[in-house]
This record gives structure tokens, sequence and C-alpha cells, in this order.
């Protein structure tokens, strides 16, 4: 259970991000994922695998540390619901519960994908 908590964190962070304008400080991600099974270790963790992955930029503002969602994607990317799925970890090709054969959220953004071409 606390290994899913910290495996979820990842998009977690990501999905924070998503909504709250693509920017946000450190402090305020550790506020808002608050919980007593989380460290704000393992949540600096999960902003830095974002990093790690050329996902997120940090910025200093005023000397606060920010971090802010890269535009390398494209704005469809964006919304693809896999990178804030609560179950990306659990997700698989043939998978029992989850998985993006019967994922109604991937089918949907795949379908305004292909209309966006
Ligand atoms: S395919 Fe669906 S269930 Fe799987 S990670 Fe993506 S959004 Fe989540």
């Amino acid at each position: 259970m606390v290994q899913n908590l910290k495996e979820d964190l990842l998009s977690r962070v990501w999905k924070l991000l998503i909504n709250n304008n693509s920017r946000l400080e450190v402090s305020k991600i550790q506020e808002l994922l608050s919980n007593p099974n989380i460290k704000n270790k393992d949540i600096e963790k999960a902003v830095q695998d974002l990093h790690n992955l050329h996902l997120i930029d940090y910025i200093n503002e005023n000397g606060d540390l920010k971090v802010t969602k890269k535009e390398i994607l494209g704005e469809i990317y964006d919304k693809l619901p896999c990178l804030g799925c609560d179950h990306l970890n659990e997700c698989r090709i043939g998978g029992e519960r989850f998985s993006p054969e019967n994922c109604q959220y991937l089918e949907l953004w795949l379908h305004e994908a292909l209309k966006k071409d």
C-alpha cells in the first residue's frame, strides 16, 4: 500500500502541475500531497524523476524553487490520460483490471488526437 502511494506520486505530481497552470512551488506540492505515509523526500524524488524524464524544469523565482511543466509535448500530449492516471502502475497490456486496450479514457483521447491530425 505504501509502495503504491510512492509509485503513484509521479502521476499525482504531474496532475497537480496540469491543474495549477503548469507551475508550482516545491513546498506547495509537498503541502498539497501531505500524507502521513508520504515523506517529503519521496515527493522530491517524484519531482526529480519527472525532471529526469525531461517533463519539467526547475526555476528559482525570488528565492522560491518552482517546477514548471515543459511544453515539449504539445497540447494533445498534455491531455494524455495516462500521465496523470491513478492506475498507471497497475495498467498493462492484457491487464485484468486496467489495460490500454480496455480504457475508455485512452480511447477518448485517441479519438480527439486523430481529429486534430
Ligand atoms: S490506459 Fe487508461 S487506465 Fe491505463 S494508464 Fe492510461 S489512462 Fe490509466
